[in-house]
Order: C-alpha cells, then sequence, then structure tokens
C-alpha cells in the first residue's frame, strides 16, 4: 500500500484539519496538502518522465515543503532519498551518484553546495528548490492524479546509514515497512488523536521524518519550528501554541531542554509525549528528565534498517515506579515492538538465554528490503533471515531488552569484557559531571585499558580522584578509568550520537604529542 493512500485517508477523515504548521501559523490543511502532493506526482511525471521507482533525494533542512514534497513523491510511486541537511557536498554526492537520483530538492541554503557536486552525475536530471518559481512551476499542470498502486514491497525511502565507519549504505525501506513502523507506533509508543501535533526540531531526514509517517496517518498537524532545528527556548514558545505536542528527540536534546533555565518554570501542559532514541540515555538524565517534565518520555530503539522498530518503552512504563525492577526497565530500551521479534544470539547466532548478552537480532516486517547495490553487506546483514543490528544486547525473564555498546565499542581488557555504558552510568551519578564517554586505548600489558573523557558541569572542579571512589564502590575494579581526560564537549554526530571514532583519534593524537 502507498503511504500517500494514508494522507488520503485523513483527508476523507478531516480535510479542514491543520496538516502542516510552521512556527505559530497553519500553512496547509489536510486537503491542500494532499491536493499539493498530488500536483507535485503529475508535474514530476510530465516535465521529467520520471517513472516509478526513480529516486528523488531531497537536501533539505527542516522546512514546511518537506511534507509535499515527501507526499507527492510517493503519491507519484518515486521513492524518496532523504539525505541529512548538515552533510558535507562531497557525502551528497556519493549518495546522490550511488542511488542514481533523477533530481535532488534543496532548501536554498543548500542549493549551491548541491549544485556544485551534481553537474558531473549522469543521472541528475536537476536540482530544485523548494519555493522557487521552477518549484511552483510543477504544481501547476492542472491535473489531479490517483496515488501510484505501490506495491507492500515497493521503495519508498532510501536511507543512508550514518556511515561513521567506511561508506554509508542505503537501507532500501518499503511502503510496507513504512506501514509496519507505523502499525507498531500506535500499538506500544503512543496513541495520536487528530488534535495532536508533532513537532519536528530533530532531522526530518532521520526519525522525526519517519514519524510523520504516523502523523499523517492519525490527521495531526505537523509543526515546523522556524528555526529549522532544535532550540529549546523555541520549543517552549511553540508548547504554548500548539496542542498535545509529540517530539522526536536524540538523548542530548532532552538534556538541553531539561537544563534550559525556563524549562522548570514552564507550562508544559501542551507537551504530550518526547520519544527518544538513537543513541543511550542514561539512567541518571532519565531520572532528571521525568522530574522536570513530568512522565512524558517513550523510548524506541531502532536502526536505519529497522526504521524506529525494535524495541519500545512506553510511557506508562516510565510512570511505574513501584515496579521492583523500575530502575533495571528505565535503563532497558524496552520489549520487542509488537510487529517484531527479537533476540540476542551468540557464535553462530546461537539465542542466549535470558542475562546473557550477545548480538541484537531482529526480524519483522519493519526490517528493510536490503542495501540498495550491495548485495553482499545485504546477504551478511540479513543472513537467516533476521536482522544482525551490531548492536550488543541481554534481555531479561520478561523480555526488557537491555543495550551495552555496539560490538566494536567494547573493551577487551586483561582477557575481560567492559561494557562503556556501564562505566559511564556510573561517572554520570556524579553531580559534577555533564556528559562522558568512556573508550579502550591499546595497552602493551592489558591489551585495552579504559578511558574516560569528560565534561563537567559548569563551575564543577574536575576530580578525577572522586570519580574513582565512585567507581570503585559502583563496579569491578577492572573496569575502572586508568584515565581520565576533561574536555569542554564530547564530538557528536548530527544526529546527537556522540563520535567515539572522534575520542579515539584525539586520544592517538593527545599520545603521540
Ligand atoms: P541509525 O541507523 O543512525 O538510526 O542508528 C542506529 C543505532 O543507534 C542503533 O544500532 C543503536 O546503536 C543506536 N540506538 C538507537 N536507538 C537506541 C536506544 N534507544 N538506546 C541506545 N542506542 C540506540
Amino acid at each position: 500500500m502507498n503511504m500517500a493512500e494514508l494522507l488520503r485517508r485523513s483527508v476523507g477523515a478531516g480535510a479542514k484539519r491543520p496538516a502542516v504548521a510552521y512556527g505559530n501559523q497553519v500553512l496547509q490543511d489536510y486537503q491542500s496538502l494532499a491536493a499539493r502532493a498530488s500536483a507535485l506526482a503529475a508535474g514530476l511525471r510530465q516535465r521529467f518522465a520520471l517513472e516509478p521507482g526513480d529516486r528523488v533525494a531531497l537536501a533539505m533542512k527542516n522546512c514546511p515543503e518537506y511534507l509535499e514534497v515527501l507526499y507527492g513523491l510517493w503519491w507519484g510511486g518515486f521513492a524518496a532519498v532523504p539525505m541529512n541537511a548538515k552533510l558535507h557536498p562531497r557525502e551528497f554526492a556519493y549518495m546522490l551518484e550511488h542511488c542514481g537520483a533523477r533530481l535532488c530538492f534543496t532548501t536554498s541554503d543548500l542549493s549551491a553546495a548541491v549544485g556544485g557536486v551534481t553537474a558531473g552525475l549522469p543521472e541528475m536530471l536537476e536540482v530544485i528548490e523548494a519555493g522557487s518559481s521552477d518549484y511552483e512551476a510543477l504544481f501547476s499542470t492542472g491535473e489531479t492524479t490517483q496515488p501510484h498502486p505501490s506495491g507492500r514491497d515497493d521503495l519508498a525511502w532510501l536511507f543512508y546509514t550514518s556511515g561513521t565507519t567506511g561508506r554509508p549504505k542505503g537501507a532500501m525501506l518499503s511502503h510496507g515497512n513504512l506501514l509496519a513502523m507505523t502499525a507498531c507506533y500506535l500499538a506500544d509508543v503512543d496513541a495520536i488523536a487528530p488534535q495532536d501535533t508533532i513537532l519536528h526540531a530533530a532531522p526530518m531526514s532521520h526519525g522525526s521524518g519517519l514519524y510523520l509517517v504516523p502523523h499523517v496517518a492519525a490527521g495531526a498537524c505537523n509543526l515546523v519550528p522556524e528555526s529549522g532545528g532544535f532550540d529549546a527556548e523555541e520549543v517552549l514558545d511553540l508548547l504554548q501554541h500548539h496542542h498535545g505536542v509529540t517530539a522526536f528527540f536524540a538523548p542530548t536534546m532532552i538534556r538541553r531542554l531539561v537544563e534550559h533555565p525556563a524549562t522548570a518554570a514552564a507550562d508544559l501542559s501542551n507537551l504530550k509525549t518526547i520519544v527518544y532514541g538513537g543513541a543511550p540515555m542514561y539512567v541518571a538524565d532519565v531520572e532528571r528528565a521525568l522530574g522536570v517534565l513530568g512522565n512524558r518520555l517513550a523510548q524506541i530503539y531502532g536502526q536505519g534498517e529497522s526504521p524506529m522498530c525494535i524495541t519500545a518503552l512506553p510511557k506508562h512504563l516510565y510512570a511505574d515506579r513501584t515496579h521492583p525492577r523500575w530502575r533495571e526497565r528505565i535503563a532497558s530500551a524496552g520489549q520487542a515492538q509488537l510487529l517484531m521479534e527479537v533476540a540476542v544470539v551468540g557464535e553462530g547466532d546461537r539465542p542466549l538465554p535470558p542475562g546473557e548478552s550477545g548480538e541484537v537480532i531482529v526480524r519483522g516486517p519493519a526490517v528493510m528490503q536490503g542495501y540498495w547495490a550491495d548485495a553482499e553487506a545485504t546477504a551478511a546483514t540479513l543472513a537467516g533471515g533476521w536482522l544482525h543490528t551490531g548492536d550488543l544486547g541481554a534481555l531479561d525473564e520478561d523480555g526488557f531488552l537491555t543495550l551495552m555498546d555496539r560490538s566494536k565499542d567494547v573493551i577487551i581488557s586483561g582477557g575481560s569484557n567492559i561494557y562503556p555504558r556501564e562505566v559511564e552510568e556510573v561517572l554520570l551519578r556524579h553531580p559534577g559531571v555533564a556528559e562522558c564517554s568512556v573508550i579502550g586505548a591499546p595497552d602493551a600489558d592489558w591489551g585495552e585499558i579504559t578511558v574516560a573523557f569528560v565534561v563537567m558541569r559548569g563551575g564543577a572542579e574536575p576530580d578525577p580522584q572522586a570519580l574513582d571512589r565512585l567507581c570503585l564502590e559502583e563496579i569491578a575494579r577492572f573496569k575502572r578509568p586508568k584515565h581520565y581526560r576533561f574536555i569542554d564537549a564530547l564530538p557528536k554526530s548530527n544526529y546527537g550520537k556522540i563520535l567515539k571514532t572522534e575520542l579515539r583519534k584525539l586520544m592517538e593524537s593527545q599520545t603521540a604529542s
């Protein structure tokens, strides 16, 4: 089923309901969003002779046009390739060439950079800037069409993985994958009413954009902040003007919101849910966030290869503080989402009993169709019909999954495994520690030793002895960091993930100098 059918369905349910808002202004209702999507599909077919299945990229920062472009592409049966707006032009060029994109939509800030790298690409017909006269002309053929009858397995969204190691790979997400993600959201993450709003303060090329699909399916409003990104003050202001607001945030954004001086006193009654994921959130941060924001947190664990859909921890489980294992639960990533099966396996994909840690694997209707033009990586990642996530975790008796680290981040010291996250959780309990990240450093005696990079809260003095004492109280001696490096900020990706590769480089350069 074409995802554009869900847009049509919402027109049927409430044609005049707000579909797209920008700042405090509603720009489009459901009827006009669907009319624009249909017109764009017709314009693209007529002007560029695009065929169903053709790839069209989006190099766009968050903006109201994101919705009409995405749904216009689906309406025509084309595949969208949303790219992270903060990428380097060379990275755009790689993806555009790799997937053979025929067109690229841009926002004005990116037109020159994208135009500069597309000249030599054989498949590329044109770069079109949202809002330009060229862009508007695409909507004026006067033709109205039905959504293309895309099948369940047809490509809807080509999701390039963040590629912290090696070249990014294009996870092929079908209409069926997005439908499964929608069903899982509504079943496990949160209910959505047509009066609700989703705030797109995180990149629409990633989780926030994926969550546009269940919100359009439910007929809710998509709110794009004028800044096009995350700004705690703007978020607080928007909450005074919109109702039933949900946002998908990376843990770093939650921290920024929680620590903003105006948040504690702000009226949060319009804030319905903050869904977070994409990186671990430490228990100390979760507790602080629950204290400031109230019971409004939900968590998902997903991957580009199984979009937003592996496990979920809904709000009511965060709220259930009387449960004897509440703290373990909020430290976990929750249970398998409704349509997904999750297992933890050892060598040869042998399932491991509860409590033992191994690789997390997942199967179900949200798992990608494979990687674009990469049969070898597809075969390896989807071996045996399961998606191999590369994440390490353990299930408990109740099916709650605790994630450790990516296998490449595990430290092996004197033959024993050390999970950086376990050490990080302890360091974060120190009131002076704002953020930290633990990595392994090569060591002649031990193979590897533990090194902690620590960002202190404003005004707090670095005190390695105090951190060492804290570790001695909480974890085995061999796990505690042998060295502490105090830095001003941790290197992060555009999606807010801590870049351990950068920390390793930093460590090497400091050791060499
Ligand atoms: P991406 O494909 O860029 O969305 O990155 C997916 C990766 O982010 C996963 O494989 C995990 O390593 C990490 N991740 C996603 N959600 C969570 C979560 N809730 N807790 C911890 N790590 C997460």
